[in-house]
């Protein structure tokens, strides 16, 4: 019979099998990155995952640094328009 070893993507640590760092069984769980599915231990799933949720926020501030230089924008431009327009 053949047996099947799940091994954590990052680390190595064999699931069913102490972890020698941290000193726990390793269960692995699916995590899922650049469309690709990685295996992932206790340990190595919440440093993926705390990684992930920091880039989340760095793009998010981005996005919101990115519509707040565009309102600036569309602010600038409409008093422009309206400048314009009334002294015509
Ligand atoms: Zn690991």
């Amino acid at each position: 019979m053949e047996v099947i070893t799940r091994k954590c993507s990052y680390c190595g640590s064999v699931e069913g099998k102490i972890r020698p760092i941290g000193n726990y069984v390793v269960k692995l769980k699916a995590l899922h990155m650049d469309g690709k599915s990685y295996l992932a231990c206790q340990s190595c799933y919440l440093n993926k995952k705390t990684e992930m949720n920091k880039t989340n926020e760095k793009d998010i501030a981005l996005k919101k640094k990115l519509i707040e230089r565009l309102k600036n924008i569309f602010v600038f431009t409409t008093t422009i328009l309206y400048i314009v327009e009334f002294s015509v």
